[in-house]
């Protein structure tokens, strides 16, 4: 059984290449097919996240810009153009299959950003549990950095880690991974698998400056570190032919990169180890019970709020006489959980002026102390 068969949670990046022909026209023939590939995967449970290019691609045609290198403000007037030619389209497509569709438009810097970075995550957990497939690109034209091929690519590795999905698949006119450029080194041997990456294989991506270093391994190599370290496997697979998820499960060829650990375990190590605590949550004994069950921390079971921390970093759990508890991702800021902490999730909108989540820490962001 190919890994696709057995995703749960599918995150899918298509490169500007696969969508958009010499004309600046979006190939519906070929997205007809790839949403195809997408509704029967939808009908076995699997979720589907889509990150897609072609903004630019479709933009600039529109526009009437010449080819060639664009200025930045050029690019990012393409990509206005483009986006909501690109949206359209696929909504037109998705609907057609009888899916619902969403659009996200992120910088990468909001999966930088502790609290927008939680809110981008908790918009594409609604999404997903509503069943709708979310068609995500960079937002373009807000973006300070100069638009580059290949950002996709990490903006793809991003989501999955946001997410923690368990698969991310890499779309492009490129099949895998090889120990050479192809189409320059006739001895450049394909590489089915990896499962761990080392030197060797970071070489593998070749001299940025070089043909098939631009956009294309570099940032591929770059998405699998981050896809690894997030517990997601990840393939770089070809996108030409109609059909690419079908043919990938037929087991037509790719390159699978392979993570150590499992997605949530990825996660609470990175909850655990690498951020530091900016305050405490002191919680009663039968919150400690619930907890040690696997339980999510409500407010109920909070006593005391202390430090000064933000909806989103990283808080202590103790018990009533300072036993250590935990470790987790708080879901609101110091301020706001003084108000509802001892208090039931009915009464948090008449105390915050909005409805957050039921729980201060859930379960998925609690590392219980040993
Ligand atoms: N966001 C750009 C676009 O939609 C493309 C970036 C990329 O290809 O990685 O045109």
């Amino acid at each position: 059984m190919t890994p696709l068969a057995t995703a749960r949670r599918l995150v899918i990046k298509i490169g500007s290449s696969l969508l958009v022909d010499a004309d600046g026209e979006i190939d519906r023939v070929w997205l007809n097919a790839l949403c195809d590939d997408i509704a029967a995967l939808r009908r076995r449970d699997q979720q589907v996240i889509v990150v897609t290019s072609g903004a630019v691609a479709v933009g600039r045609r529109h526009l009437g810009l010449a080819s060639g290198p664009l200025r930045l403000d050029e690019k990012q007037a393409a990509a206005a153009a483009g986006q909501i030619r690109l949206a359209h389209v696929y909504e037109e497509t998705l609907v057609d299959h009888h899916l619902k569709v969403a659009q996200l438009l992120l910088t990468l810097d909001d999966s930088e950003n502790r609290r927008r970075y939680l809110n981008a995550r908790n918009t594409l957990e609604t999404l997903l549990r509503l069943g709708a497939v979310p068609v995500i690109n960079e937002n373009d034209t807000v973006a300070t950095q100069e638009i580059r091929f290949g950002d996709n690519d990490r903006l793809a590795a991003r989501v999955a880690q946001m997410i923690g999905a368990d698969t991310l698949v890499l779309f492009s006119d490129i099949d895998g991974l090889y120990t050479g450029n192809p189409r320059v080194d006739p001895d450049a041997r394909f590489i089915p698998e990896v499962m761990e990456m080392t030197p060797e294989i970071e070489a593998m991506a070749g001299d940025p400056g070089s043909a098939m270093g631009s956009g294309g391994m570099v940032t591929k190599l770059q998405a699998a570190r981050i896809a690894l370290a997030a517990g997601c496997r990840m393939a770089i697979a070809p996108g030409k032919p109609l059909h690419p998820l079908k043919t990938m499960e037929e087991g037509g060829r790719c390159t699978w990169f392979h993570p150590a650990e499992e997605p949530l375990t990825a996660r609470k190590q990175w909850i655990a180890g690498s951020l530091k605590p900016q305050g405490t949550l002191v919680v009663d004994a039968g919150a400690r019970r619930a907890l040690a069950k696997g339980g999510s921390l409500l407010p109920a079971g909070v006593v005391t709020v202390a430090g000064d921390f933000q909806k989103g970093e990283a808080v202590v759990v103790v018990g009533r006489e300072g036993q250590a508890v935990g470790v987790g991702l708080t879901a609101y800021s110091a301020e706001d959980a003084k108000h509802i902490i001892g208090r039931k999730s009915g009464d948090f909108e008449t105390l915050l002026g909005y409805r957050g989540p039921d729980e201060i820490i859930h379960r998925d962001d609690l590392v219980i102390a040993p």
